[in-house]
């Protein structure tokens, strides 16, 4: 089911006694989810993300603007009238039932025509359970599961109706690290094989990275960006976007442009060409660092981390904005990071420039040519 979302906005009246301005959770979002695919809603906690869930799925009543499913208005449309599967960051099962009732209950609470016979409700309720391996635990109270195994019974309980839309909201938050990244696969081989339309909530964003088809990035109730993750990540449009997407966070500087060359500090990194002379804060990727004896940027080294495959450089700059800088390379030029000042050169497409105030992205050319002549 594809899902059309035109200038959603909600707004809920003031918690702050002092300035009565409206909190605006969502504002003005546009955005169109192409059927069978998962989409991760990620943005900082209390950037909007459950409000926007909510909307989608009817709980919540929007200021203005419109949803559709497919062809239909469904703006007014009750929650329950949506076919939509609702999975919550607690679970939320019902205690005193066992795992097979609490899948069957969705069911159970049909009414008329859509009421099903017991033996086709449980036959449901049994492929709902397999496709989240849960099948031998059918007679298990909640008490009596993990948490990963509980919230695949919350998975089981959501898909058993067969919605159209399966609405996530922080699923995995409440589980361990490695369980955490087990059941993630486990939605994602899920909704696969389902194929059934997925809005998955997180404030994290390796979680949204490694899952989803689509990434929808949210700050303060605005859409940032929209794309496959890796060209969010390869291409963000504006700072915030550049600095919340990546491990470990992107190295942000003040930088300076000067005739078409940028500068770090008083280091010249390379000719940036279309950008006007301007002061501009720029990003580099930790895996844009190249240790090269001669680099452009020289830095004051603080550490060297060995991480097994790769090193961390972990090191310090005038212009840099963080209190260190980190440097992914390679193991094996371990015994090649100087012990005082390490020099780089920086990989252009893994530094980004933007502007010093609003933090949009200010596109520039490098000149290929010259880079090899000089590489
Ligand atoms: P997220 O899920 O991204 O953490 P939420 O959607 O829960 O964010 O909240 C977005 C903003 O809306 C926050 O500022 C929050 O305080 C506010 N908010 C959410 N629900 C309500 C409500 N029922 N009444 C007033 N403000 C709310
Ligand atoms: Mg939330």
């Amino acid at each position: 089911m594809k899902i059309v979302v035109q200038n959603l906005t909600k707004t809920f009246p003031s918690r702050n006694k002092n300035t009565h301005e409206d909190v605006i959770a969502v504002n003005h979002f546009n955005v169109e989810i192409p059927d069978g695919k998962l989409i991760g809603l990620l943005g900082p906690s209390g950037c909007g993300k459950s409000t926007a869930l909510n909307l989608l799925c009817g709980l919540l009543k929007p200021t203005s603007g419109k949803i559709f499913f497919g062809d239909d208005d469904v703006t007014d449309l009750p929650a329950e009238n949506r076919g939509v599967g609702f999975v919550f960051q607690n679970y939320a099962l019902y205690p005193h039932l066992t795992v097979k009732q609490n899948i069957l209950f969705p069911l159970q609470n049909r009414k008329g025509k859509d009421r099903l016979s017991k033996k086709e409700m449980l036959e449901k309720a049994k492929e709902a359970a397999k496709l989240v391996q849960i099948d031998s635990l059918m007679e298990r109270k909640p008490s009596e599961l993990s948490g990963g195994q509980q919230q695949r019974v919350a998975i089981a309980r959501a898909l058993v109706k067969r919605p159209k839309v399966l609405l996530m909201d922080e699923p995995l938050s409440n589980l361990d690290a490695r369980l955490r990244l087990q059941t993630r696969e486990e939605i994602r081989r899920i909704q696969r094989e389902t194929k059934i339309t997925t809005v998955f909530v997180t404030h994290d964003q390796e979680e949204a990275m490694s899952i989803s088809d689509l990434i929808v990035v949210m700050k303060a109730g605005v859409i940032q960006q929209i794309g496959k993750p890796q060209q969010v990540y390869d291409d963000p449009s504006n700072l915030f976007v550049a600095t919340f997407l990546g491990t470990p966070p992107i190295n942000v500087f003040r930088g300076q442009v000067k005739e078409s060359v940028l500068y770090l500090g008083p280091d010249p990194i390379f000719p940036v060409e279309g950008v006007k002379d301007q002061e501009v804060s720029v990003a580099i990727r930790p895996e844009g660092f190249l240790l090269r004896e001669n680099g452009a940027l020289g830095c004051k080294r603080n550490a060297v981390e060995v991480m097994g495959r790769d090193i961390t450089v972990v090191s310090t700059h005038e212009a840099s904005e963080n209190p260190t800088i980190r440097s992914i390379i390679s193991a094996e030029n371990r015994e090649k990071v100087p012990s005082e000042t390490v020099r780089f050169d920086i990989k252009p497409n893994k530094l980004f420039l933007f502007d010093r105030e609003s933090g949009e992205r200010l596109p520039f050319k490098w000149n290929e040519r010259e880079e090899k002549e000089n590489g």
